[in-house]
């Protein structure tokens, strides 16, 4: 399944619609492609990609392809989304939530979001004074 949604997407490339309504198809089918990459990603973070954690950062980077989202990145934010759920401060997913009356924000906060997790990840002050084994996992990641 993961071949085929990468193989879908990237072939796309290759391919130049003849007329408008053809762009449309290619853009709504490849955006679909990249959302169901994105959730076969999520499943690997949660290990559910396969056997082993190596099988799952396979699965997962591959899976992000077509998303040009580093899996490693995209794991380490949402295992923190996960720990500081709605977390103001502390979760990285709470950049896509719009201010009251802003909401027209979301799908432009939505398209930022990899950019935000990068600059976010390096700011290791969000994580907070949490040092665990949580932390730990997320650095050598
Ligand atoms: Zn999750």
């Amino acid at each position: 399944m993961v071949c085929a949604v990468v193989g879908g997407s990237l072939g796309g490339l290759f391919l130049v619609p003849s007329n408008g309504w053809a762009y449309v198809a290619d853009v709504l089918v490849r955006s679909y492609l990249a959302f169901v990459g994105t959730v076969m990603a999520h499943e690997a973070v949660h290990g559910l990609m396969g056997p082993t954690r190596a099988a799952n950062l396979w699965w997962g980077r591959l899976a992000l392809v077509p998303c040009m989202v580093p899996f490693t990145n995209f794991r380490k934010t949402h295992l923190l989304h996960h720990r500081f759920t709605n977390e103001q401060s502390r979760d990285p997913d709470h950049f896509v939530k719009p201010a009251a009356n802003r909401e027209w924000e979301l799908p432009l906060r939505a398209v930022a979001m990899p950019h935000h997790w990068l600059l976010w990840l390096r700011n290791l002050e969000n994580v907070g004074n949490y040092s665990g084994p949580f932390l730990t996992m997320c650095l050598v990641a």
